[in-house]
């Protein structure tokens, strides 16, 4: 028994160092012998979010990387071409392995060449830098964010300070620093112009103020050195500045109806800290500022749905015949792909549409974009066609259908009266879900499409394949744009059914909701 520990934990060291070895980052082994990473930037990065997930980030014990997360770094890779080719002098080393590259940095700065991926260590603390160029008194810093904005991203000035915190231990002087980040309003017209795509964003001053580089550092080891991983309990900072791969393992003790299913995050908080964890264990006189918060408060204690029908009867009462019940699918790129389109902008590539007349009769059209090629004008050609002109376009959370359609009408002006038009007749159905005038407590505060359908009719998507819209708009993208996944045809055919369950069951809630009020 006892060999076998030892082995498992032999595997593991083994298993761990070539980890590190593959992500080229210093590692070392702690008192327990176990194989620490350096402290990185983005282990720092953690550290400030919070000790629990920087202790499981350091271990690589995080939750494996959906398709979605990798789409994303996937993103970040590619807008990095180009903000390096602003850079003409630049010498990369991000294929040499960490020591390798400590060295190779060490020369280039004495020879004061611009380096993009340079690594420099002190003590136990490790940085590989996006870009760092010699300047007329020093050295500026540069990171590249495949973001939209910067002004409000107060996480990148401690990540950028940590590497000027490193870079002046070993006695390089950091003058500059600077975010580079993506213009929302760049249009592609042919070939990508880097120097319109990236924007640049003096933070020098920002990250100046930062003082407590060292401190935070050598509390971040301890924690990491740590046998076990430290008892947090859930915050606001569960979310900030980004939303933590451990959430459902750190919610996971918390009553079916917790608190944290409010609406005013606020309150629910509030009710958090004092202890009270479970919606029944709210004080009956409890002041709610917000209808929508009674209203799941009663649900909850009565274990009943809640309905308001004068509410629905009214919004019932707005739909006009025939209904065009539509759902649009979309992928978005940090890089537009398309002549154009916008950086991060949602291009539709799929929609279900669902007609029904007076008389119940319904008709079913779908559109799904063929291989690579921009899938929008085809759909702008078969939506108008299939659309018609009367009658109330049914969507679940308008904001992102009229948003997708504003910019089809931008991008495809001859389109605009017909799409004009079609917003003009656009209901949304995810409002008097919005509004709590109805609530079934197995909701458990949501009121997506995904919550409100087996709350209302006990339908659900567990049978099918693609079950969600990201999972559909990767499944697209990875198949259709990028050719990385090979069985298209069964792609397909999930995609089809997925984005046609969202119309249909757009049907089934109003038959439904008809039921109950009449
Ligand atoms: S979910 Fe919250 S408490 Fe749990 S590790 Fe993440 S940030 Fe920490």
């Amino acid at each position: 028994m006892f060999s076998m520990v030892i082995r498992e934990r032999e595997l593991f060291i083994k298993k761990e160092a070539i980890l590190m070895r593959k992500r080229m980052c210093p590692y070392f082994k702690n008192k327990e012998g176990i194989i620490m990473r350096f402290l990185t930037k983005s282990l720092y990065m953690s550290g400030q979010q919070c000790p629990r997930l920087l202790w499981f980030s350091s271990r690589n014990q995080l939750p494996e990387l959906s398709l979605y997360d990798q789409h994303k770094f996937a993103q970040g890779r590619d807008f990095e071409k180009y903000v390096k080719k602003l850079f003409p002098d630049g010498l990369d080393l991000g294929n040499l392995n960490y020591g390798e590259n400590i060295k190779e940095t060490q020369n280039l700065i004495r020879q004061s060449k611009t380096i993009f991926e340079a690594c420099m260590v002190y003590k136990n603390l490790f940085f590989k830098g996006d870009i760092l160029e010699p300047s007329a008194d020093g050295w500026n810093l540069y990171e590249m964010k495949a973001s939209t904005e910067v002004k409000k991203k107060k996480e990148y000035i401690p990540d950028l300070a940590f590497q000027k915190y490193i870079c002046e231990k070993n006695g390089i002087k950091i003058i500059n620093c600077f975010i580079e980040y993506i213009n929302k309003d760049y249009i592609k017209q042919g070939n990508i112009s880097p120097n319109e795509l990236v924007l640049q964003e003096d933070v020098t001053g920002e990250v100046n103020q930062i003082d407590d580089i060292e401190e935070n550092s050598e509390k971040y080891i301890e924690t990491m050195e740590q046998a076990k991983p430290p008892e947090v309990s859930i915050s606001k900072k569960c979310n900030r500045p980004y939303e933590c791969p451990l959430k459902d393992e750190c919610r996971s003790n918390l009553p079916e109806y917790h608190v944290l299913q409010l609406t005013n995050w606020r309150k629910y908080w509030e009710l958090f800290e004092e202890g009270i964890l479970d919606i029944k264990d709210i004080p009956k006189d409890e002041i709610f500022s917000s209808n929508k918060d009674r209203v799941i408060k009663e649900a909850v204690d009565g274990n009943r749905i809640i309905i308001n029908k004068d509410k629905i009867r009214c919004f019932l009462k707005e739909l006009q015949y025939p209904f065009y019940y539509l759902d649009f699918e979309t992928f978005d790129t940090a890089i537009p792909i398309f002549d154009q389109s916008r950086p991060y902008q949602k291009i539709s590539f799929q929609y279900s549409l669902h007609v029904q007349d007076e008389n119940n009769k319904v008709k079913h059209f779908d559109f799904l974009a063929q291989r690579e090629k921009d899938p929008r004008p085809e759909l702008l050609v078969r939506l108008e066609k299939e659309i018609g002109q009367s009658g109330s376009v049914i969507v679940f959370n308008k904001t992102f259908e009229i948003g997708v359609l504003n910019k089809l009408a931008e991008d495809f002006p001859k389109y605009e009266s017909f799409i004009t038009h079609t917003i003009d007749r656009i209901i949304d159905l995810a409002e008097p879900f919005k509004n709590y005038d109805y609530y079934n407590p197995i909701q458990k505060g949501r009121y997506s499409l995904k919550a409100v359908l087996p709350a209302i009719t006990g339908k659900d998507y567990s049978d099918l394949e693609i079950d969600n819209g990201t999972d559909a708009s990767m499944k697209y993208f990875y198949s259709h744009i990028k050719a990385d996944l090979k069985n298209v045809d069964e792609i397909r055919n999930n995609l089809l059914k997925y984005c046609g369950l969202d119309t249909e069951g757009m049907i089934w809630i109003i038959e439904e909701l008809n039921r109950m009020v009449s």
